[in-house]
């Protein structure tokens, strides 16, 4: 792709210029050079988009396909889309700076979420309900929605996209993606795979451009029935309200402000590189970031070394190069609101123990130290709110009462680490932290098969495993007097 090239939307099975005929650029980060013009959507477009999902899903020949059909589409497309892995992952890596080889992990994985929704769609049925009248049957049955609009940010666009896509194709619904402005072209690939796996045109429908010019017609348009959501939660809170208005559901998943908990009978050696994971791996731009760190004070200066020396020996440079472990912020604002954090919690009284400034790595672009802050306190704003970059805040605790209480003082509830040897406290955290993921003595594991839901301002529903489908389908409950008898009057009541 070169910086000339330009992107149009994809509706219909068709590349459809913008009707204001307007694009915008899309840059790499690491470099700040121009890599496409993606076009500029706006209410017009999305229209088109929905019209042409809203007419492949009356179409007989998406909605009178056989599960097992729509499953072997699907099959196909992962396979599509693992033999383009490769192309893929540098096209993200470039798009939104992070590693190469992390972007690799993530689309070598990414088939199997088409393969488990395959798997799936022709095993999803209703079930025969027993009531009180043997002479009814009843029973019931889950239907596709119609029309699914999936919005999502840019920190990984292909997984991300595929966590709504597959469950949403998988039951019979048709979508419309709005991508994020910062990373449009893998999203659009992936079109072009949808089509050759054998979907219909209409199928998946892709309008690029930005989230009030775009993003908001979609939510708004009358046709939607249901909008899925990936990003902060001040954008799911407008998308939310939208949505109440018209009764239609929702899927969100929002931001997070995750605890890591390290225990002073942890190995504390393996609890050190899970907080590295937590917080510098993607450079912080996760949802799922453990940012903030809760050690004991037995242990509270070993990890606080082991981290630091480690956050300071992070090899910062080119995302695409083997060698690299911490790529750029995806975009200028986005380090600007790191540095302007860390500024925060320096006037707030935090003291920073490594990092805290922004490089340019030698690219000229977007790069911000990996940072750890340390006196810092839950009521501190860069304790309380997301960050989305390298940049851990690391507290002592004295007990477990105290650090459960001090975990769960917080608006979000995405996600929670817990580091210890003793089983018995690991099963009572895992209990009590007020969170949708909880990982002991690990962090960042994920898959398609295990479902996730945030807690507090984190979300609303589930993505992932058998769990999701109910966010893609409706249900419907069906009554059958199987009985020859004749209707009783009904004003004469039965003794
Ligand atoms: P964002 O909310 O700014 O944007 C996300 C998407 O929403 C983009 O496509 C954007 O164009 C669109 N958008 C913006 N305003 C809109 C509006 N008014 N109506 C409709 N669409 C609109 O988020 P971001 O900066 O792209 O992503 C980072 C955020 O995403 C972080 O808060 C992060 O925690 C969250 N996130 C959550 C998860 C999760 O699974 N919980 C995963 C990844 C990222």
């Amino acid at each position: 792709m070169s910086d000339h090239t330009k992107l149009q939307h994809f509706i219909g099975g068709e590349w459809v210029a913008p009707t204001s005929g307007e694009y915008f650029e899309s840059t790499n980060p690491a470099t700040r050079k121009v890599l496409y013009h993606a076009a500029r959507g706006n209410a017009a477009d999305v229209s088109a988009a929905v019209d042409s999902a809203q007419a492949t899903f009356e179409d007989p020949r998406w909605r009178d396909l056989s599960q097992t059909r729509r499953g072997h589409l699907l099959r196909r497309l992962g396979d599509l889309i693992g033999e383009h892995a490769e192309e893929f992952a540098r096209s993200e890596s470039q798009d939104n700076g992070k590693l190469l080889r992390e972007m690799r992990g993530q689309l070598n994985t990414l088939p199997e979420y088409y393969y488990y929704y395959a798997g799936l769609a022709d095993k999803i049925h209703g079930a025969v309900v027993p009531t009180s009248d043997r002479k009814v049957l009843n029973y019931t049955s889950r239907e596709p929605l119609g029309v699914v609009g999936a919005i999502t940010p840019w920190n990984s666009p292909l997984t991300l996209t595929t966590s709504k896509l597959a469950p949403a194709l998988c039951v019979g619904n048709t979508v419309v993606i709005k991508p994020s402005e910062y990373t449009s072209a893998t999203v659009l690939r992936l079109a072009e795979l949808v089509i050759e796996a054998g979907f219909p045109p209409g199928a998946v429908n892709i309008v690029t451009g930005f989230g009030v010019e775009a993003g908001q017609p979609l939510v708004d348009h009358p046709a939607l029935a249901k909008i899925s959501f990936t990003g902060s939660t001040a954008t799911g809170a407008r998308i939310a309200s939208s949505a109440a208005g018209r009764f239609i559901g929702c899927t969100l998943e929002l931001g997070g402000k995750s605890p890591n908990i390290v225990f002073e009978d942890a190995n504390v050696a393996n609890a050190a590189m899970g907080v590295v994971a937590g917080i510098f791996a993607a450079a912080g731009q996760t949802c799922i970031a453990g940012s903030r760190v809760f050690a004991h004070r037995a242990v509270y200066d070993e990890l606080l070394e082991r981290v630091t020396e480690r956050a300071r020996s992070i090899r910062i440079g080119d995302p695409l190069e083997e060698a690299t472990e911490l790529g750029p912020l995806a975009f200028e604002d986005q380090r600007e609101k790191v540095a302007a954090y860390v500024d925060l919690g320096r006037t707030e009284g935090a003291r920073v123990l490594t990092g805290g400034r922004p490089t340019d790595a030698g690219l000229g672009g977007y790069f911000y130290e990996p940072t750890v802050l340390v006196d810092v306190d839950n009521d501190m704003r860069v304790v309380r709110e997301e960050i989305f970059g390298p940049v851990a805040a690391i507290m002592p605790f004295d007990s477990e009462e105290e650090v459960v209480r001090l975990a769960n003082d917080t608006e979000y509830g995405l996600a929670a680490g817990v580091w210890t040897s003793n089983l018995s406290r690991a099963h009572r955290m895992a209990a009590r932290l007020e969170a949708g993921t909880i990982w002991v003595n690990t962090y960042r594991a994920m898959s398609p098969m295990s479902p996730r839901q945030g807690f507090k301002s984190s979300g609303v529903g589930v993505e992932h495993g058998t769990e999701t489908i109910k966010e893609y389908t409706r249900l419907k409950s069906v009554w059958i007097n199987t009985s020859e008898e004749p209707v009783a009057d009904p004003f004469v009541m039965r003794s």
